[in-house]
């Protein structure tokens, strides 16, 4: 179903699902090579997505097929989580961000002593890149968003602080009787403080019971420990998070790129099991193309 078309029930589809940096060759074939970027369609009204990482390209092109095919102008607001590069690399080639009739509107992280469209503006400029914010359509627009609820149309956002190596949000959309929970980037191990289990209070608010739980998981515990300060969690660390927090099920995400199917399918199984041992929720590791029909009140 093309994002502009009405769905009948919330969906959630990964169009990227890497951290870092983008990647290719057979090795990602099955779970993708493109940086961050999920779309959650609700019914009734204009989507969401979650960052824009290479995979919002994708996305990019479908919609405008939609455009082509006489649906109307796109509408969508994207909650973004930072602006670390994989997360925003792919917004110089959302061809709809172009277009003077899309609205959009990138609600992202308040930055110290700037706006998000001046941060923006520092990295959309030569040498760095031929294209500035000053020639997306008349309809787009930044919004600087911190700790907070607020509400997208009839969608309920809330926004929290997460712990990583720069300022980084987590979301959690309430809409159409679901609950999605977006936590791209997090690392325990920034806080060097924090006991290895401990969970903030905000993040057991924002993944409180979600009907899906999008986490960070990049490492094995191993990594993990080798690398506590690099903003990261190992995948027994996103089990522990969504057991806690009573979460329904988990995608462990931004997969890091020296990880290739084959240990991925490992890494999935070993966070099975954890979640089996203390009764935590269904586990799945996100793959580039796949989409998930979320039933209300499940
Ligand atoms: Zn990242
Ligand atoms: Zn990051």
């Amino acid at each position: 179903m093309a994002p502009s078309s009405v769905p009948v029930q919330p969906a959630v589809t990964f169009y990227g699902v890497r951290g870092s940096v983008p990647c290719s060759g057979p090795r990602y074939h099955r779970y993708g090579g493109n940086t961050s970027a999920v779309l959650l369609e609700l019914p009734g009204r204009a989507p969401i997505a979650f960052d824009l990482g290479s995979g919002i390209r994708d996305l990019g092109d479908v919609l405008m097929k939609s455009v082509a095919s006489g649906v109307g102008p796109v509408e969508i607001d994207v909650l973004l989580t930072h602006l670390h590069w994989d997360h925003v690399l792919g917004l110089p080639f959302f061809t709809p961000a172009f277009l003077p009739d899309t609205r959009m509107t990138v609600h992202g992280p308040q930055q110290p002593g700037r706006s998000l469209r001046d941060a923006f503006t520092g990295m959309m400029q030569p040498p760095y890149f031929p294209i500035t914010p000053d020639e997306f359509g008349a309809g787009f627009a930044f919004a600087d968003v911190g700790s907070e609820r607020f509400e997208i149309g009839d969608a309920r956002v809330l926004s929290r602080w997460v712990r990583h190596t720069d300022p980084a949000l987590g979301f959690r959309v309430d809409a159409a009787g679901v609950s999605v929970t977006y936590i791209a980037d997090h690392g325990p191990g920034c806080v060097p403080t924090d006991p290895d289990d401990f969970v903030p209070d905000d993040v057991i608010e924002l993944c409180d019971g979600a009907d899906l739980l999008i986490h960070d998981a990049q490492y094995t515990q191993a990594e993990q420990d080798a690398r506590p300060h690099f903003g990261h969690s190992s995948i027994d660390y996103a089990v522990h998070v969504a057991a806690e927090a009573g979460a329904k099920c988990l995608a462990l995400f931004h997969h890091c790129p020296n990880h290739g199917d084959d240990d991925l399918d490992a890494m999935l199984e070993h966070a099975r099991d954890l979640s089996a041992k203390r009764n935590g929720p269904e586990i799945i590791a996100a793959h580039q193309g796949q989409r998930l029909e979320l039933a209300p009140g499940s």
